[in-house]
């Protein structure tokens, strides 16, 4: 049905009302004072969501830009540089770093496990290296590193912890002052409820020394310009207004709910979807939940059932997309995202449309058994 579509990928995701509403107005000069403003309380509310006491940097770019401007800060050619990964996100940094010309070794996982912090001490022990990047919430599979205890463990090697906190910042718990994390990042369509487009970024102490160190750092994601504005209620160029509208409003609503209570509705949710999921017979690719991020749910389809029925299915007959698996486990897995602006409403809505689309492509199993326990947990 038009206008009735349910967006459950891990990003983009819906979008409330009053954040689409807060856009939907001509820009204003991003030098004015009414601007400026607002970036004053934006760039408040962004140092509660992510945590910290430090600066909080926004980019007009996707998550990957923070991304980009993490790396390209503090990486000079010929550095070491260990990346920890659970998938195509965490690969993603070592990508990043070796495109600046570090040396990168990995750790890696198979998909839907999580780093083991002790191999993490192992490999710090055996070698010196100046960054460790690591994914807090994998999105390619749904589990979650375990971002405190392994970011104590880089930082008493020495070294300096790049975390990637695209789906789990304003979704999950993650403290980066009280964590020790020296640079965390995130986007603005994932758990922050509003359109692509924006990218966030802090710094410790400890991150900038090395970025002092930092010969050929990016101009348009430069750490001292972000900093010299962020200071003075302004952005270093063109600010994606429209979008800084909606942030505004989103922040004001996360502000509201307040991130105790956030934190509490996605892992309600993700729990309340896994054990669903499992009681209609399901595999999950994140076996245990102590495991399992709150923003992302990695479904196996049932034997003889194919994943592009199941998401086609989905969207025809529903109006609920879910994603698809990504690079080697396309077609093998199905995402259904639980982040940012969503309720025990479409945790119902969602297990019961599956079950009936699982039911109409000839799955046998008990209908009914997944919302019955949606309806118990959500009852408990
Ligand atoms: C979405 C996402 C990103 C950033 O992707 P963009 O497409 O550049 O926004 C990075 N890391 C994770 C874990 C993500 O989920």
């Amino acid at each position: 049905m038009k206008d009735k579509n349910f967006l459950m990928i891990p990003g983009p995701t819906p979008v409330p009302e009053s954040v689409l509403l807060a856009m939907a107005k001509h820009p204003i000069g991003h030098r004015s004072s009414e601007f400026s403003k607002i970036l004053e309380e934006v760039y408040a509310n962004l140092k509660y969501v992510f945590q910290t006491e430090n600066d909080v940097f926004m980019f007009a770019s996707s998550g990957t830009g923070a991304m980009d401007a993490a790396i390209s800060n503090l990486v000079n050619e010929g550095d070491d540089v260990l990346s920890l990964v659970l998938g195509n996100f965490g690969n993603r940094w070592a990508k990043i770093a070796a495109g600046y010309g570090a040396n990168v070794d990995k750790i890696t996982v198979n998909a839907g496990e999580v780093i083991n912090p002790e191999d993490v001490k192992n490999k710090l022990a055996e070698k010196k290296y100046k960054i460790v990047t690591l994914t807090h919430s994998e999105t390619s599979t749904g589990a979650k590193n375990d971002v405190k205890t392994i970011c104590q463990i880089i930082r008493d090697a020495g070294s300096i912890s790049v975390v990637d906190g695209v789906t789990s910042v304003s979704a999950m718990d993650v403290k980066p002052d009280e964590w020790g994390i020296d640079v965390l990042v995130s986007g603005s369509q994932k758990g922050f409820m509003i359109p692509p487009g924006l990218a966030f970024l802090t710094a410790n102490e400890r991150a900038w020394k090395v970025h002092e160190e930092c010969k050929h750092p990016s101009f348009y994601f430069s750490w001292d310009a972000h900093r010299k504005s962020v200071r003075e209620n302004s952005t270093p160029y063109t600010a994606a207004v429209n979008l800084i509208f909606a942030l505004q409003e989103a922040l004001r609503r996360i502000k509201e709910e307040g991130l105790e209570n956030i934190f509490a509705r996605h892992e309600r949710l993700a729990l309340g979807l896994r054990h669903s999921l499992r009681a209609m017979g399901l595999e999950l690719l994140v076996k245990d939940d102590k495991n399992a991020s709150y923003s992302i749910t990695s479904v196996l389809p049932p034997e003889g059932i194919s994943v592009p029925d199941i998401r086609s299915h989905m969207t025809k007959d529903f109006d609920i997309v879910v994603a698809n698996g990504q690079n080697e486990l396309k077609d093998k897995i199905f995402r259904m995202g639980t982040l940012g602006f969503v309720s025990d409403r479409d945790l119902l809505t969602a297990v019961s449309s599956l079950e009936t689309v699982l039911a109409r492509l000839g799955y046998k199993f008990d209908v009914g058994i997944g919302t019955k326990t949606a309806i118990e947990w959500l009852n408990k």
